[in-house]
């Protein structure tokens, strides 16, 4: 016999926030925890931009996508990508539905906060031989002194050779770090405001301590490490000008708690999205509308650049897909195309940390395990530099969900005049088309261990997959 409490009929008329692991079947649980076995690997195989792009045009390739120069013609059920200098990537399965009536987009960023070398890095003092950094993208300096650091990226020589380099992700490698000071002798540090508390211009890299030659010898210790990467790499010093390398945590991504329900790990904003949004890329066949993956580099910095959201690359590989669908297709198609065009702004929001409860509204900001979340707005003192998508855009996303089983939550980027932040959707609303931010909730975001819950990654990978599908 049921003993609950009976509820007043006016109960159902509320909205109740769902907990995603309640409603997951057995076998939805193991795929859940399944998805997330993937989801590391791509973690540690993309640590920057560029390699996310490596390891995605893999998959895409796996999955019978060709880049654009493979097809002169394209028809429904094609599926085509294209790469922008390698940092940035759109891929496409072609629709039945002709291209001018729209298409769906989902658009993630694969650029994450890290500590950039300077294009002059290498110095010594003291004996010592140090890098020079510039952070790049929102960063709390703090955390990322004393972690072991890898280092990533490469190097372009004078004669236009292009030298890759991985150092730290091998047991066997060494790593780098930048130091932090003792607490015995932290008093005035300790009395400063966080945001001074350390320097940019502080974060600098140690690299080396065995001095080159004799004691007569100037900056032996430099010369020394300069000697290492022309040994090893083949590497002068004004090849470092030309050169992209970066400094990443050096761990791997790992499960997180007693029941494994989380991921810790770095650069989840927003390869979370970047991968759930390729992962059911990849699985779209023959939609009706032609469903689109785009994955953005330099959101962290702005979304500028020739890579960035601003840029001109989503036209034109929208018009460049357009021109093999039919050769008249022109300019004004192409504004059509886009303009007509609904997208998910697939980034990462803020999900309630109870240690940091008063940030944030509670009643409208999303949980982890909550599921994915759908953000109206995001923007900063009074919804500043928002898309705020339409009210109708919100419905129609809120049905495809409903209708699809997703569970889904609201989300909002902390508690209003808290501060606040973007993603590349009105970007992409400059295009005309309608765009609602959609993604993952973290805890710890832009620090080298961000968290996600498993639930939430896989009712993301559901949630792309059913928009994408959808008419
Ligand atoms: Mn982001
Ligand atoms: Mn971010």
């Amino acid at each position: 016999m049921n003993t609950a409490i009976e509820q007043h009929p006016a109960a159902r008329l509320a909205y109740n926030r769902r907990n995603v692991w309640d409603l997951l079947s057995a076998e939805e649980k193991t795929q859940t925890m399944a998805f997330a076995e993937d989801y590391k690997q791509f973690l540690d195989a993309g640590k920057t931009e560029r390699e996310v792009v490596t390891v995605s045009e893999n998959l895409l390739r796996g999955a019978g996508f060709r880049d654009l120069s493979e097809y002169s013609s394209l028809k429904p059920g094609d599926k085509v990508y294209t790469n922008i200098r390698r940092k940035a990537l759109v891929a496409a399965v072609l629709g039945r539905i002709p291209l001018v009536k729209g298409l769906h987009l989902v658009g993630a960023h694969i650029d994450s906060p890290r500590l950039d070398l300077k294009p002059q890095p290498l110095y010594e003092e003291e004996d010592l031989v140090f890098l020079k950094t510039h952070y790049y993208g929102g960063i709390k300096k703090y955390q990322w002194l004393s972690v072991p650091l890898a280092l990533h990226g490469l190097v372009v020589k004078n004669d236009g050779s292009s030298i890759p380099v991985i150092i730290g992700e091998n047991p066997l490698e060494p790593v780098f770090t930048v130091s932090d000071l003792l607490p015995h002798l932290a008093k005035d540090q300790m009395d400063k405001k966080m945001l001074e508390a350390v320097s940019g211009e502080s974060l600098n890299i140690l690299a080396g301590s065995i001095p080159l030659g004799s004691t007569e010898l100037n900056e032996r210790f430099k010369l020394a490490v300069l000697e290492l990467l022309y040994r090893n790499y083949g590497l002068v010093e004004e090849d470092l000008i030309s050169a992209e390398l970066e400094l990443v945590p050096a761990w791997p991504a790992r499960d997180v708690g007693l029941d494994r329900s989380f991921v810790g790990g770095y650069g989840q904003d927003d390869r979370v999205c970047a991968y759930t949004a390729l992962r059911a890329c990849l699985e779209t066949s023959a939609p009706e509308r032609t469903a689109v993956l785009v994955l953005a580099d330099k959101e962290e910095t702005g979304s500028t650049g020739n890579t960035g959201m601003t840029a001109a690359f989503l036209a034109n590989a929208v018009a460049e897909i357009g021109f093999r669908c039919s050769p008249d297709f022109n300019e004004l198609h192409l504004r059509r195309t886009l303009a007509n065009s609904r997208a998910l702004s697939a980034d990462v929001n803020v999900a309630l940390d109870p240690n940091y409860g008063d940030v944030v509204e509670k009643r409208n900001t999303a949980r982890l395990g909550g599921g994915l979340i759908l953000t109206k707005y995001t923007g900063t003192r009074g919804k500043s530099g928002t898309n705020d998508a339409h009210a109708e855009m919100v419905a129609w996303i809120r049905q495809i969900f409903n209708r699809s089983g997703i569970i889904w939550q609201t989300g909002e980027l902390g508690k209003v005049d808290q501060g606040g932040g973007g993603t590349v959707a009105h970007f992409m609303a400059a295009h005309g088309m309608d765009v609602l931010d959609c993604g993952v909730g973290l805890l710890g975001m832009h620090s080298p261990f961000e968290i996600a819950s498993k639930a939430d990654i896989f009712m993301a990978y559901r949630g792309y997959g059913a928009f994408l599908a959808s008419h």
